[in-house]
């Protein structure tokens, strides 16, 4: 069953076609990676999904529901960004709580959830530090807890991992591998890097030109010919 369809989705920006008839369907729970090389159109499609960008022609549906036209804020899909600007002035706990503060949640229940959240990216500790005080991969991390916080239905991660060093990555890929399995999110994370879609994805999407050219699970992308 697909919990995330996109249906002959094309994406354009005024008259340049970004993405054409693209049809994508996304399993409840499922880890994908967009892969492919820089312009081919994975951050576009990312752009549709979070509701950043209204498309040309298609259809996306999350849940059973049509989100075509759904803003952003009201779509329950959750982005993370290459940059992942986090509030200099605000400690690590009210970086995390913000979206939740906005959406007037009762204080106590906050608590309980940045707690969790901090506590899932293994932040526990670091609840009163401001982001400076961080290095990038734990910056990276506040701010994969809080998307997480909000519990979207979806989590878009482009490029989380492009910003660190190799051991910071290899941190956060298992990282992100683990909150995935504990939380079942369905996750779709951008990546240049081939390694990091076959050993974090239960699937692959090869993007090329605006198109899918190869999409499976690792071990068909490895072993096709
Ligand atoms: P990446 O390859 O990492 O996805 P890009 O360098 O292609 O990032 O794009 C960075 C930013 O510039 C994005 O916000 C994108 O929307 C914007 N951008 C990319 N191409 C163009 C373009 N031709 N005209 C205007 N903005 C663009
Ligand atoms: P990728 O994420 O795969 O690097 P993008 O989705 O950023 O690719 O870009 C796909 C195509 O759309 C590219 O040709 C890029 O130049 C173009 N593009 C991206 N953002 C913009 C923008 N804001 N304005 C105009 N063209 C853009």
């Amino acid at each position: 069953a697909s919990f995330l369809s996109l249906e002959k989705l094309t994406l354009a920006y005024g008259d340049t076609v970004a993405v054409k008839d693209l049809d994508l369907s996304i399993r409840k729970g499922e880890l994908v990676a967009f892969l492919g090389p820089s312009g081919c159109g994975k951050t576009t499609t990312m752009r549709s999904i979070a509701g950043l960008l209204t498309p040309a022609s298609g259809r996306i549906s999350l849940d059973g529901v049509d989100i075509t036209r759904v803003s952003a804020n009201k779509r329950s899909v959750g982005l993370v960004f290459q940059s992942y600007a986090l509030f200099p002035h605000l400690s690590v706990f009210e970086n995390v709580a913000f979206g939740l503060r906005l959406k007037k949640m009762p204080v106590s229940d906050i608590e309980t959830r940045v707690t969790a959240g901090l506590k899932s990216v293994g932040l526990s500790k670091f609840a009163t530090r401001k982001p400076a005080e961080l290095s990038g991969g734990q910056q990276q991390r506040v701010a994969l807890a809080r998307s997480m916080v909000m519990e979207p239905k979806v989590l878009l991660l482009d490029e989380p991992l492009s910003n660190l060093d190799a051991r910071l990555r290899l941190e956060m890929r298992t990282e992100l591998q683990r909150v995935q399995k504990e939380t079942g999110v369905t996750m779709i994370f951008v990546t240049h890097d081939q390694g990091e879609a076959l050993s974090l994805a239960d699937r692959i999407v090869v993007m090329l030109n605006g198109a899918i050219e190869q999409i499976g699970t690792p071990e068909d992308i490895y072993n096709r010919p």
